[in-house]
């Protein structure tokens, strides 16, 4: 195409070729783009269309001039489009629609001209761009070149956020399945483990040819029943899992004694055979809030139990402090720690630390499912560091026990 371009039409060309190449955004990009042509090219209205044959959609749209006194009566030019997408050419429409007028404003807006340009790329025109002006001029031939150079870096921005956006399904999907992949075989050798020394221990203690004295017989029932107790804990993970995922997870908020629940259930598990001195730090004063008692039992569970299986030996400290907004738990041990680059990540499903991947039982659900409860008390959770270097889980719930929470909630 023999193009002689103006210098300040060149200006806006090279502008608009460094909008394309940072963009980030394909709807604030192509905005940019028509604000860069407008001074060298002067319109109205445009219209972006998108579709095949007679099934055209507007994808973006803009009044500028004079058209947004009347933007929502305006002919935004369709025929033109379709006439552009057809026939693969530009198309030029002068338009006055005929009757009274009664200022210069309704003169001006009563002159249309459209310009219609299709937008081509190797798979044939899919979409066009139309230019309105309000009384006059109507567009010239060189100016209607210069609009085709501006359709033709418009498409090219579109078809690169089109590209972008088909990189980023495929990555999607590839990293779906390989989710899904990782997903069945990690749970099917969780799942095995437990149900393997369930069905060694039983079968063993059912032998016939051999007595068990009653020490022995105790120990493997103590096994199996442990190993039950791990299973069901799995399948209840899985369980809560999957309903926060499809959003059905139900809470039962009600004003609780959090100095209460706190106690009660720390009296409970340091009656347990535990790995780990377990030191409580709960003021008397009692401190109520809005919560699901249970689910909060939960949260503390798990944490306590990856204390058993991530920090054995030395310490687990549980403390409970508060200020004006919130009640801040804290459950901190005296392990390995974990390592900040992976502090965000932990309450991803199915996270671990590599570290752990193999070499200790666990399914990466627990602490996801622990921030989705907290978060649906309207809290935080995060993990630093204890002073020890051990990891330090801070649980913070809002102090809100006013009535009408329910209905906030629900
Ligand atoms: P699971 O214990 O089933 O793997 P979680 O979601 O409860 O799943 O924990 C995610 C990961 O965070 C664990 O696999 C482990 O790598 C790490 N982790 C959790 N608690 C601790 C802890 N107290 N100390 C060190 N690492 C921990």
């Amino acid at each position: 195409m023999d193009v002689s371009l103006r210098p300040e039409e060149y200006k806006a060309l090279y502008e608009i070729g460094r909008v394309i190449i940072q963009m980030e955004d394909a709807q604030a990009a192509l905005q940019e783009i028509l604000r860069l042509a407008r001074p060298v090219f002067i319109f109205d209205n445009v219209v972006l269309y998108e579709g095949a044959s007679e099934m055209l959609t507007p994808t973006y749209a803009r009044s500028i001039g004079r058209g947004r006194s009347v933007e929502a009566e305006a002919d935004w030019g369709e025929t033109v489009a379709l006439q552009a997408l057809q026939r693969g050419e530009p198309i030029v429409e002068s338009r006055v629609i005929p009757g009274e007028r009664d200022s210069l404003l309704n003169e001006r807006l009563a002159r249309q001209d459209f310009l219609g340009l299709p937008l081509k790329n190797l798979e044939g025109v899919r979409r066009s761009l139309v230019f309105i002006r309000f009384g006059g001029p109507p567009f010239l031939p060189e100016q209607v070149r210069f609009a085709g150079l501006i359709a033709e870096l418009v498409e090219q921005l579109l078809e690169r956020q089109r590209l972008v956006e088909r990189v980023a399904a495929l990555e999607a999907e590839r990293q779906l399945a390989r989710l899904q992949g990782h997903f069945v075989a990690m749970i099917s050798h969780e799942l095995r483990s437990p149900l393997g020394f369930i069905k060694g221990y039983a079968t063993t203690l059912l032998r016939q040819d051999t007595e068990w004295d009653p020490a022995t017989r105790r120990e493997f029932l103590t096994i199996i029943d442990e190993e039950a107790d791990r299973l069901a804990s799995m399948i209840d993970n899985l369980l809560d899992s999957s309903r926060l995922q499809a959003g059905t997870m139900s809470m039962d908020f009600q004003n609780v004694c959090l100095t209460r629940l706190l106690q009660d259930f720390l009296a409970r598990y340091q009656a347990e055979d535990l790995p780990f001195v377990l030191h409580a730090e709960i003021p008397d004063e009692p401190l109520t809030i809005w919560g699901d008692p249970r689910r909060i039992s939960q949260v503390l569970e798990n944490l306590l139990s990856n204390a058993t299986k991530y920090a054995p030996e030395g310490e687990v400290v549980v403390s409970l402090s508060w200020d004006e907004q919130f009640a801040h738990i804290l459950v901190s041990d005296d392990g390995p720690g974990i390592p900040p680059e992976h502090r965000a990540n932990i309450f991803k499903r199915f996270y671990r630390l590599p570290r752990h991947e193999g070499a200790i039982p666990g399914t990466g659900l627990g602490l996801f499912i622990c921030h989705q409860i907290v978060q649906m008390h309207g809290g935080k959770m995060y993990v630093d560091a204890a002073e020890s270097g051990g990891a330090a889980f801070h649980v913070l719930l809002p102090r809100d026990t006013a009535p009408g929470q329910e209905a906030k909630r629900a």
